[in-house]
């Protein structure tokens, strides 16, 4: 099966600099995030096809430009976005091509998580996309991939068998186990600093859980001890069917005021298979509840809508996050403070049960840790940035001795740098930047020179 980008847009292929028709537009639109920072790229690059791609890194090479790219752009620190050098936007490179009896997928960088699955569902195929409509592959595999079912299937990227990558050389190689395996290592988990474009990967798809749903209590804030106390001694138990997550917002159902919201998507061969992932919510706390739903069969365009209520388009975001293990009593008197600093909804707080298996895969991506926290301030009006754009990273720092790290996927490391993969892979990383891209041609990690 064929699915082909329809190339309407009448820059398409075109390189744009400032003063060029369009360049504004083609500037604003790099991010989803609609707080673009004030930094300004020398020249935009609208690729259509592998060919412009190629064109694009040869001239950034003679013109002396330093090279980002962008896919779906949904970087929340709109990371590509740098004073001068080049942006390569691939966001129109989305075919996608189905091997369903192979159980593969080879698909464009543009291709958007929800549109991937959409295509696999009439053939009872699933890959573990994001859990945002709009989030585009591209981005999202770099940096490793928390998607729908991830807890068993693992991270997205472990189910990338390769890619084809434009290096900084100009050459187009692919990338996997076999060949140019130094690419195929960093390309799992170096995220936005990785040095090369990602011009198609190949999926490894997977059989399509036959019940998918979830089910829901709410809380109001000053129940968050029992909730939390709750969630960190059921959380190591939790069946990897289970992504079990708690939301902290002003806007919480049947509760008044800012409160907690459990949720527990599940991924299962059967109802009955469901039910019983989801016992151990028999225990949770039941005096002052808001809302409680059982286990609700529910299809994943639904479960994507509902998350999107959290994540609104054209709207400023200012986000930050942690990975951590930290004892709960050590973590309750943070979570207290910034619930009570909560900017209005749809802002919140996502704490995630993720307790990671031992993992085998030898790639670059190489830090996790049992709990997950991520904060998202989200407002509509740029008069209101000086309210709101501080309170994630504030609450972060004041976290930060709990930390064992941060996950790409919401960084922030050109305000805040924190460790975002293993030393020695770091390590291993600059080695094969420095052999792949000498004359240090991709930009690197935010916050790094
Ligand atoms: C609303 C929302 C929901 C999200 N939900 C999830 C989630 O459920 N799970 C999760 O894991 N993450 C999630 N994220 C984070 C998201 O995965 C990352 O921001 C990811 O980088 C987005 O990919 P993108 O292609 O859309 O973004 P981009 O902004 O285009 O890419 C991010 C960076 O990756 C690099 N890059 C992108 N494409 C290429 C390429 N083809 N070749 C080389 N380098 C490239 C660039 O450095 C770029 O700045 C979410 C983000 C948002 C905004």
């Amino acid at each position: 099966m064929l699915f082909q980008a329809s190339p309407a847009d009448p820059y398409c292929g075109a390189t744009l600099r400032p003063g060029d028709a369009g360049y504004d537009a083609a500037r604003r639109a790099l991010a989803w995030n609609q707080r673009l920072p004030d930094r300004f790229p020398a020249a935009i690059t609208l690729a259509n096809d592998v060919h412009d791609v190629v064109r694009a890194v040869r001239t950034a090479r003679a013109e002396g430009l330093r090279v980002t790219v962008r896919s779906g752009g949904h970087s929340w620190a709109a990371n590509h976005v740098r004073d001068g050098g080049l942006v390569i936007d691939v966001s129109r490179l989305r075919d996608l091509r189905l091997d369903v009896r192979g159980r593969l997928a080879m698909a464009g960088p543009g291709c958007a998580g929800h549109a991937l699955d959409a295509a696999l569902r009439p053939h009872g195929l699933f890959f573990p996309a994001g859990h945002c409509r709009g989030v585009c592959i591209g981005g999202y595999l770099l940096q490793g991939g928390f998607g729908w079912h991830g807890r068993t299937l693992g991270l997205a990227c472990e189910s990338v068998a390769g890619l084809d990558v434009v290096t900084a050389d100009g050459s187009l190689v692919h990338a996997s186990e076999r060949e140019n395996a130094d690419l195929y290592w960093a390309a799992r988990g170096a995220g936005p600093g990785f040095f090369g474009v990602v011009v198609r990967f190949h999926l490894r798809l997977h059989a399509r859980p036959r019940v998918i749903g979830a089910a829901y209590r709410s809380y109001p804030a000053d129940a968050l001890p029992e909730v939390f106390r709750f969630l960190y001694g059921v959380g190591p138990h939790v069946s990897p069917k289970v992504e079990l997550q708690a939301m902290m917002s002003r806007r919480v159902r049947g509760v008044r005021g800012p409160g907690v919201e459990i949720m527990a998507p599940v991924f299962a061969d059967s109802l009955g298979d469901a039910r019983a992932a989801l016992e151990f919510l028999d225990a949770a706390p039941r005096s002052r509840q808001g809302v409680r739903s059982p286990f609700v069969p529910l299809p994943l365009t639904w479960m994507y809508r509902e998350v999107m209520r959290h994540y609104p388009s054209r709207h400023r975001y200012a986000v930050d996050n942690m990975w951590m293990s930290a004892d709960v009593e050590a973590v309750l008197p943070h979570l207290h403070a910034l619930v009570e600093a909560l900017p209005p909804a749809p802002s919140h707080a996502l704490w995630l049960n993720w307790a990671p298996p031992q993992r085998t895969t030898d790639m670059a991506f190489s830090l996790e840790d049992a709990h997950y926290l991520a904060l998202y301030g989200v407002w509509e009006h740029a008069r209101d940035d000086a309210r709101y754009a501080s309170w994630a990273e504030v609450h972060m720092r004041a976290m930060a001795h709990l930390a064992t790290g941060i996950q790409l996927a919401d960084e922030n490391l050109g305000r805040r740098p924190a460790p975002f993969v293993a030393p020695h892979h770091l390590d291993r990383l600059d080695a094969i930047r420095a052999a792949r891209d000498p004359q240090q041609l991709f930009h690197t990690w935010m916050g790094r020179p």
